[in-house]
């Protein structure tokens, strides 16, 4: 078959490799849609932002093989004899962290807490490749409805059900989410379903704040032309929000915020609010420790996505209660146009994208 392996950070190929062989609980997945997160990105690149990316150093000093792609959709062609879960023919995706099923948090039941997860794209070879191996538990049958491109993008919906369920809404609540990207939107969305009341959403791109408009929200706030932090307390009557998610954290090189959004939410949350970090972000965060005190700041790093809240996003999608559709305006055909989808993902601004560009095998 056919996979891009990484040889070194920046040295990624498509190397012919042969089909994984199955363990008894496992299942091989035939990809049918892929696409690249903006940690992805990264990770080929050797930036170290991901929270994967040393143990993939350390796989890639061992010479053990690294195979990114953790956003896909799937069909399953070949069960291992201990299989029972899944069947062949049955379309799946994967939540990015695969638990262990054995640690004392997984017999507990919180999965996503696993003390020793395994990350798909990491220490499980992903879905950048034709077809990929899995122990059943890690891949979700998802029913008809969601088309396949939208099925590729629910793991990172999945995540945005893991930091409104962490953000614990009360209903009425107002909240702010910082970035409409694909994450920001899905947040929006979820939220709104979640109770808020006033619904802030806050982007620098006017295409995405009129998707927010569309999926909801109550004030758009630019932030290139307006001052996101007094315009949010403005709209609070000067008390702040409830919540307020960070989804625009991140790299500056990719059009992210590095650390001013989250610094931005700190000033803009009421006094026992909550202060959700959605994104994934890079260095070190100063904080104020007497102003978060004084504030009584929660500052809450939220759940993953579990299987169970992929399960949730596919039924959502599928009722139309939330979209992820109109966000997929770059689709690619042929595993060899990856590197093209992944230009496209880390520049997704000068692409006018907001979903990463997903290829079609
Ligand atoms: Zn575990």
């Amino acid at each position: 078959m056919k996979a891009w392996r990484l040889r070194d950070f920046g040295d990624h190929r498509l190397v012919e490799v042969p089909i994984p062989e199955l363990e008894d609980r496992d299942v091989l997945i035939k990809v049918k849609v892929v696409q690249a997160s903006v940690t992805d990105t990264e990770v080929l690149k050797g930036k170290a932002v991901a929270l994967t990316s040393s143990s993939i150093g350390k796989r890639l000093a061992e010479g053990k093989p690294v195979q990114r792609g953790h956003e896909y959709c799937g069909e399953v062609v070949e069960t291992g004899k201990g299989v029972t879960l899944l069947h062949i023919g049955d379309r799946v995706a994967s939540p990015a962290a695969v638990y262990c099923g054995s640690c004392r948090m997984c017999l507990l039941g919180r999965h996503s807490e696993c003390l020793s997860p395994r990350h798909l794209g990491g220490d499980i070879l992903g879905a950048f490749a034709e077809y990929l191996s899995l122990p059943e538990w890690a891949a979700v049958r998802i029913p008809d409805g969601p088309t396949d491109n939208e099925v590729a993008a629910l793991q990172p919906l999945s995540s945005c059900i893991g930091s409104v369920r962490s953000a614990g809404i009360e209903m009425g609540d107002a909240v702010v989410v910082l970035g409409q990207g694909a994450m920001g939107l899905g947040i929006l969305q979820v939220a709104k379903l979640a109770g808020a009341g006033r619904l802030i959403a806050v982007a620098r791109r006017t295409e995405n704040l009129d998707l927010s408009k569309k999926y909801g929200a109550s004030s758009m706030i630019n932030a290139k032309q307006t001052n996101v932090v007094e315009e949010v307390r403005r709209l609070t009557e000067s008390s702040g929000a409830d919540v307020v998610f960070d989804a625009a954290g991140g790299s500056t090189e990719h059009g992210l915020s590095g650390l001013e959004t989250i610094r931005q939410a700190f000033k803009m949350v009421r006094p026992g609010g909550k202060v959700i970090q959605s994104a994934v972000l890079t260095g070190s965060l100063e904080l104020d420790t007497v102003f978060m005190k004084r504030n009584k700041i929660n500052y809450i790093n939220p759940l993953t996505g579990t299987s169970k809240f992929l399960e949730l996003a596919a039924f959502w999608v599928a009722r139309g209660r939330v979209q992820v559709g109109p966000q997929i305006t770059h689709v690619l055909h042929g595993l060899e146009k990856l590197p093209e989808a992944i230009e496209i993902t880390e520049n997704k601004a000068k692409y006018s994208a907001t979903n990463p560009a997903q290829v079609v095998l």
